[in-house]
């Protein structure tokens, strides 16, 4: 403490909050407070402490509530967001509308508006950063959407595929952006001039689509652009059997993961998406590497991956590897579903993840994931403020006793009342503070309803409806 009682002024002090700050004791205060100038916390305490101390120009009384880093969601496809409802809960693959024929028809416009809706649902459920994986067509319509709603994002240049047959992604997927290696090469590594702005909310990373649609040639250009740029380098790999054994022959015969890691492959700015196929032999060089993985535990139920090989993620946790979440595309759930749905995996295996872990996948562990563990992902001294303020008006959130199980596990992290990014306040009262939510919800509606008109597809009930 310096200074006589209130004498330290401040811009903004959230105080009388269950505080998690994640720091590296992941010391919890039961009734803390955090000073904020400009967009960088500059002090954690407990509230009688801090109370006194600063004279803040906004103060934010919790109430009691948890108070917690924003979310950090590692892998969410952006431009599909809105085709829930439309690919239909049936996940065989005669599915009505495929997403290559939602993603076929979209224009700059559609992507700017399905952007701001994951933006807003990710606010209003406590996320406040999310990493498309180099899936959305016009990534400038995406940074704006992004900026517009004062989120955090990780864009990546686009479509990134070099193997003519387009490996497991149907070639139909490939309208768009064919699988041009020339093209690929040339275009690798144009998102990164956005981390020239040290206070960008929208960053680059490198990303590669993966799935069998990429050489070896392209990883390492990958890997190295990554490397050189101290980004992230992330891919989906090994998502079905049939995909595995496709790219085991592809990169040499053996496990294709052990042939990555003697390649110079894996490191730990490595981020390798679904992995629902993990051999014996993969262990190992995914442990050594350091690298990271995204789970996405639902996934490999939904299209029935895991009643064929048993998920070994839930291992690797418990071995120390660094696992994160990516919600992926909102079929039959969203941010805030994750944490339970690999909570109760791991426990089918009778293993367990503790919910304070599954709080550190989306959080701590999650930055370490993206390289961002300097700026976001704990509540510290230094960081950037991004902090959220849980409500604690709802029923869904009793009885206060354990306020990290109640969250990830039966609250599934909804009900965020008040967030901040980069010091700024951005949702209030679980409502934005930087658009009109109700003008970005009607254009989604009709957005999706002409995206649909243009793919030609009638959506159906299976029972009648009268209209
Ligand atoms: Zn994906």
């Amino acid at each position: 403490m310096t200074g006589k009682p209130g004498s330290e002024s401040c811009d903004i002090l959230i105080r009388n909050g269950y505080l998690l700050t994640m720091d590296a004791e992941r010391t919890v205060y039961s009734c803390g407070a955090v000073a904020i100038n400009d967009k960088t916390i500059i002090a954690v305490g407990r509230d009688a402490e801090l109370s006194t101390r600063f004279r803040p120009r906004r103060l934010f009384d919790a109430k009691g509530a948890v108070i917690h880093p924003g979310f950090i969601d590692c892998h969410y496809h952006a431009n599909i967001h809105l085709i829930r409802g439309i690919a239909p809960d049936d996940p065989k693959t005669t599915a009505p509308l495929p997403f290559f024929e939602w993603t076929n028809q979209l224009e700059d416009e559609d992507e700017y508006i399905q952007t701001q809706v994951v933006s807003l649902e990710m606010l209003r459920r406590g996320y406040t950063f999310f990493l498309e994986p180099g899936t959305v067509y016009e990534p400038d319509a995406a940074a704006a959407a992004v900026e517009s709603v004062g989120v955090r994002a990780g864009l990546a240049d686009p479509y990134l595929w070099d193997v003519s047959d387009a490996g497991n992604s149907r070639p139909s997927n490939t309208a768009r952006i064919p699988n041009d290696a020339e093209r690929a090469f040339k275009v690798l590594g144009r998102q990164l001039a956005r981390n020239k702005d040290p206070d960008g909310l929208v960053r680059g990373h490198v990303a590669i689509y993966g799935e069998g649609s990429q050489s070896e040639q392209l990883m390492r250009a990958a890997k190295e652009c990554a490397d050189a740029a101290g980004v992230t380098f992330t891919m989906h790999h090994n998502f079905t059997v049939e995909q595995a054994e496709r790219d085991d022959a592809r990169f040499g015969g053996g496990s294709s993961m052990v042939h990555f890691a003697r390649c110079g492959l894996l490191g730990p700015n490595s981020l390798f998406v679904h992995m629902n196929v993990i051999r014996d032999d993969e262990i190992s060089a995914i442990l050594d590497s350091r690298m990271s993985l995204v789970w996405h535990p639902g996934n490999a139920m939904y299209y029935g991956i895991s009643s064929d090989k048993k998920p070994r993620i839930p291992e690797l946790i418990d071995q120390g590897c660094n696992v994160v979440f990516g919600v992926d595309v909102a079929k039959v759930w969203t941010f805030g579903g994750l944490e339970h749905i690999g909570y109760l995996v791991a426990r089918q295996d009778k293993r367990y993840i503790p919910s304070t872990r599954l709080l550190e996948m989306r959080t701590a562990h999650a930055a370490r994931a993206l390289g961002l563990s300097e700026m976001i992902g704990s509540i510290e001294v230094g960081k950037r403020a991004d902090i959220v303020i849980r409500s604690n008006r709802e029923p869904e959130t009793l009885p206060s006793i354990n306020p990290v199980q109640e969250l990830l596990l039966t609250g599934h992290s909804t009900f965020a009342s008040t967030v901040f990014v980069n010091g700024k306040l951005v949702l209030l009262g679980g409502q934005s503070t930087q658009l009109d939510q109700e003008a970005v919800l009607a254009a989604a509606r009709e957005m999706a309803g002409r995206v649909l008109k243009r793919a030609g597809y009638i959506p159906r009930l299976s029972w009648p409806v009268i209209n």
